[in-house]
C-alpha cells in the first residue's frame, strides 16, 4: 500500500505529468509570464465552468476577498458579519481593511452560516455579509440572498473549498458556488480542489459593473496604464498557473467524483459507529469534499490523532480555535459568544481526502478509527 497523505498532491500530477509538463515548457520558451492567452484562456474556461459572466483571476483566495471587499465603497468602522468557524483569511482581510469582522455562528450540522443568528448580527451599521461554503458544501444560500435584499447588503461567496459545489434554489434553479450573490471568491492553492503548481485565485460575479471595479482594485487602481482611478493592490494570476489550471479543470468534475467516492467509503464503514458523526450533506447542495470532517463524542481526539499517526494515517483539525477567539481578534472579541463554533472546534476531525485514494488505504484509515 502506497504511504497515506492527507493530500496526495504528486500522484494526481503523475497522472497528467507529460500535459503539464509540455504546457510548462512550452509558457517559460513563450516569455509570456504574466497575462497573455493563458490568462485570458482559463479565465473564459472558468467562466464556462462556472456559467457565470466574468472571472477576475487574481494573486490568491485571500487577496480575492480583500479585492472583493475594495469594490464595495466601505468606510472604517462598517460591519462585515462572516461566521467565525472558518480559514482565518475570511475574516483576516476585514479587519486589515479597518472595517469590523461580527461574527455568526454556523448550523452543527453543516457547519456553515446560522441564517438566524446571522439575521440576529445585522445592524444600521452591517454592510456586507461573507458566507463560506466550508469544507466543500453551499451555506444555504436562499434565505442569505432574501434577507441580504432585505436589508440592501452585498453577499460576498467565500468559495475557496467549494468550488465546483452546486445549490438547488427553492425554484429548482441550480447554481454553482459562489456565482449566486453579487461576488464570489475562490482559491487555487495546491491544496485546494482546483489546485495550481503554487498561488492563485479568482473573483466572479455576473455584474458588469462590478467586474468592472474588481479588475480596476487588482490591477493597482488603474483604467488605463499610470493613470490611477482609485487605490488598489497588485494582485495577478501568473500565466504558468493558469496554463496548468486549464488542464486541470479539465479533471475538475472526474476528481470531485473521486473525492465524493472516498467519503461514501467512508460514510459506510462508519455507519454503525455511535461516537462518530459523518458529514452530514444538505438536500439544496452537493458536497465536493475538500474535508472530509467527522464529529466526534466521547472520544479523545487528541489520542485517536496519536493513534492513527502511529500506523501512518494523517488527520488534522480544521479549526481548532474559531477566529473570535484568535489572539489577533481577543482585544475586540473577547465577549463574543458562539456555542456551537466553539462545541465544534472541540469535537472536529477530518481524515485523508484526495483524488487519488484507494480502497485499501480508506480500509486501512476505518479499521484503525474503529479499532480505536
Ligand atoms: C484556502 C482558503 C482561503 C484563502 O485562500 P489562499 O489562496 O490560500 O489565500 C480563503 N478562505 C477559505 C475558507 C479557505 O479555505
Amino acid at each position: 500500500m502506497e504511504p497515506i497523505q492527507l493530500v496526495d498532491l504528486k500522484n494526481q500530477y503523475l497522472k497528467i505529468k507529460d500535459e503539464i509538463d509540455a504546457k510548462v515548457i512550452e509558457i517559460l520558451e513563450s516569455t509570456r509570464y504574466i497575462g497573455g492567452p493563458e490568462v485570458t484562456g482559463f479565465q473564459d474556461e472558468l467562466q464556462e465552468y462556472f456559467k457565470v459572466k466574468h472571472i477576475i483571476p487574481c494573486a490568491n483566495g485571500t487577496d480575492a476577498l480583500q479585492i472583493a471587499l475594495m469594490s464595495q465603497d466601505l468606510q472604517p468602522g462598517d460591519e462585515v458579519i462572516t461566521p467565525s468557524f472558518t480559514y482565518i483569511s475570511t475574516t483576516e482581510v476585514v479587519s486589515l481593511l479597518g472595517l469590523v469582522p461580527i461574527f455568526a455562528d454556523v448550523k452543527p450540522d453543516t457547519f456553515n452560516i446560522d441564517i438566524d443568528d446571522l439575521r440576529k448580527k445585522i445592524t444600521p451599521n452591517t454592510k456586507a455579509i461573507i458566507p463560506v461554503h466550508l469544507y466543500g458544501q453551499c451555506a444555504d444560500m436562499d434565505p442569505i440572498m432574501e434577507l441580504a435584499s432585505e436589508y440592501n447588503l452585498p453577499v460576498i461567496e467565500d468559495t475557496a473549498q467549494a468550488i465546483g459545489a452546486e445549490y438547488t434554489h427553492a425554484d429548482g434553479r441550480v447554481s454553482k458556488a459562489g456565482t449566486i450573490g453579487q461576488i464570489g471568491t475562490t482559491s487555487f492553492f495546491p491544496s485546494k480542489n482546483l489546485g495550481g503548481f503554487g498561488d492563485g485565485g479568482a473573483l466572479m460575479t455576473n455584474d458588469d459593473e462590478i467586474a468592472a471595479k474588481l479588475r480596476l482594485v487588482a490591477n493597482h487602481g488603474q483604467s488605463r496604464r499610470y493613470y490611477h482611478d482609485v487605490i488598489g493592490v497588485n494582485s495577478r494570476l501568473d500565466a504558468i498557473q493558469a496554463g496548468i489550471l486549464r488542464i486541470k479543470l479539465r479533471h475538475l468534475d472526474e476528481y470531485i467524483k473521486a473525492r465524493q467516492w472516498a467519503a461514501n467509503e467512508y460514510n459506510k464503514a462508519f455507519s454503525s459507529a455511535d461516537n462518530i458523526t459523518t458529514p452530514f450533506v444538505a438536500k439544496n447542495t452537493t458536497h465536493v469534499y475538500h474535508q472530509y470532517t467527522l464529529k466526534l463524542t466521547g472520544v479523545d481526539r487528541e489520542e485517536l490523532m496519536q493513534h492513527l499517526a502511529h500506523n501512518g494515517i494523517p488527520s488534522n483539525i480544521y479549526y481548532p480555535l474559531a477566529n473570535h477567539k484568535q489572539e489577533a481578534f481577543t482585544a475586540d472579541f473577547g465577549n463574543t459568544s458562539l456555542p456551537i463554533t466553539e462545541q465544534l472546534s472541540k469535537e472536529v476531525l477530518s481524515l485523508p481526502i484526495h483524488t487519488e485514494l484507494s480502497q485499501e488505504q480508506i480500509n486501512h484509515i476505518t479499521s484503525h478509527i474503529l479499532k480505536f
